[in-house]
């Protein structure tokens, strides 16, 4: 049976949805119901990470919290996998599906900055850098994640790690309260004062409870010129740097955020042609402290090893955010593992450098992001992030611009990731690929996580919504 919805466009049926219903539902969304049929569908149901590559019955662009309810309802009726898409950045490409329904809320991107009380509403479909854009004309920010295409909503959900935490905590940590559109269709709002267990929940439970339409977050003085920090060292140095690094970062005030990278040196002109394309140790920061202090501050790393190629400078704060942007383009095919560790140690450096020297992939890298400072000083069960304590998040990172070379990548990675087993302290929600329930216990820890489990059964018994790190109700 076919249905005209668009007069000489025919509906193709599609298992487990009726083209009846679907043809009433375009009739009460204000939004689009993009169909395989339609000639967008190919790009529609795209994500980030191009190797995913799943064929949903429908996609819903939702352009307000009705279209989300209708739709929460819709999927619900027809029993069909219910896919949450915002920005598209999930590793694991979790946010499309097979034969399901993707509500899209890539459309709803309203932002409103109150700069006077400091703080900014955001609907769920925008991404870091529009975020970054709207509230650094008040040199204010929320801190939010590296790169500026990741989704706002999947980032804050599962915790939100970046540039600032050390001095302003997690994303989480500076939310304020969230519309939710719960599996019944019903809107809440979730706040410390209202319903403040679901408040709890979404604090770094990741999409298990609904689907957030709207985000309320605190804003922090930051900006607008920041010293942003690269150096970058050929490999061979690593064994000296790293251990430097390791000293250096350990004493740094909170207002400097650090990561250690490895990955191929970039193709560009500041790099020595002789260090182009090669395996490279990277210290990149972010100093949001009196810029004068930033050069002294850098001193004890500028002099490790032999004088390291120094693209640091002071920039604008938005500038800073989208300088990796770069390394991950849409659509680059990615496959990640990742851990904390309680420490540097020196079997974990070497571990890591032992790797990197096998690194082939521009795409492929080891990141260290340290933690500490304003992330660590939040009580261990006042959200239910895992990685408080943690001193690292690393992760081994295996892309390729396309199919080719794809699996030896992968394999590279799930190796350092493997290698580092007897330093595995836990996990991040948002850099988890499709693990399995242990490794989503794993990442909150068994008392975050029952409690996390008890909520599911009070706002999802039936577990609507799985296709995420996944709190099993039962
Ligand atoms: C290139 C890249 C860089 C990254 N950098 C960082 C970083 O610096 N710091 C960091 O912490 N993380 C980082 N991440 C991980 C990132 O936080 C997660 O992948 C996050 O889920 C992406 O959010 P999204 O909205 O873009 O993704 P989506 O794919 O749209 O969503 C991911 C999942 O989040 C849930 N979700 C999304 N929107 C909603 C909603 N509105 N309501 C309820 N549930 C929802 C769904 O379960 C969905 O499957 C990065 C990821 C990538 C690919």
């Amino acid at each position: 049976m076919t249905v005209e919805l668009h007069p000489h466009r025919p509906v193709t049926p599609v298992p487990g949805i009726d083209p009846v219903a679907l043809a009433r539902l375009q009739r009460n969304l204000r939004g689009e119901v993009i169909r395989p049929s339609e000639p967008s569908y190919d790009d529609e149901r795209r994500v980030w990470n191009g190797s995913v590559d799943r064929h949903p019955a429908a996609i819903l662009r939702c352009v307000d919290v009705d279209d989300v309810r209708t739709a929460v309802r819709f999927a619900r009726q027809a029993a069909v996998p219910l896919a949450v898409r915002s920005g598209g950045h999930s590793f694991a490409g979790l946010s499309v599906c097979d034969d399901g329904i993707v509500v899209d809320l890539g459309s709803m991107r309203q932002i409103r900055v109150d700069h006077r009380q400091r703080t900014v509403r955001a609907q769920a479909g925008v991404l870091l850098g529009e975020l970054d854009r709207a509230t650094q004309p008040f040199a204010l920010a929320v801190p939010v994640g590296s790169v500026t295409h990741t989704g706002l909503a999947g980032l804050t959900l599962g915790g939100g790690i970046g540039w600032l935490m050390r001095k302003h905590g997690l994303t989480v940590d500076s939310l304020l309260s969230v519309q939710v559109v719960t599996a019944d269709g019903e809107t809440l709002t979730a706040s410390q004062t209202q319903n403040p267990d679901l408040f709890w929940g979404v604090r770094g439970g990741g999409g298990n409870f609904g689907i957030i339409t709207s985000f309320e977050l605190r804003l922090h003085a930051v900006g607008p010129m920041v010293h942003s920090g690269v150096l970058l060292w050929p490999l061979e140095q690593g064994a000296q740097v790293v251990r430097r690094y390791r000293d250096w970062a350990a004493s740094a005030p909170d207002e400097l955020t650090t990561a250690l990278i490895m990955r191929r040196a970039p193709m560009v002109e500041a790099v020595p042609e002789r260090m182009r394309g090669k395996p490279a140790v990277l210290v990149a920061s972010c100093w949001v402290g009196p810029l004068d202090r930033a050069d002294r501050l850098l001193e004890p790393m500028r002099h490790a090893g032999a004088a390291p190629v120094d693209l640091s400078s002071v920039r604008s704060f938005v500038e800073h955010q989208s300088q990796f942007d770069p390394n991950f383009p849409q659509g680059m095919w990615a496959w990640s593992r990742a851990t904390e560790v309680s420490a540097l140690t020196d079997d974990v450096l070497d571990t890591m450098l032992q790797h990197a020297s096998r690194i082939r992939s521009r795409r492929s890298a080891i990141t260290a992001w340290q933690l500490g400072g304003a992330v660590a000083r939040v009580g261990p069960l006042d959200t239910p992030f895992g990685s408080r304590s943690s001193a690292y998040l690393i992760d081994f990172l295996g892309g390729t611009d396309s199919a080719d070379g794809f699996d030896s990548e992968q394999s590279w990675a799930h190796d350092g990731w493997t290698a580092l087993a007897p330093h595995h302290a836990g996990a991040y929600v948002n850099w988890l690929m499709d693990e399995g329930e242990e490794r989503v216990r794993q990442s909150y820890g068994a008392e975050r996580y029952e409690r996390l489990r008890e909520l599911k059964r009070r706002y999802d018994p039936d577990n609507a919504f799985r296709l995420n790190a996944n709190i099993s109700p039962h």
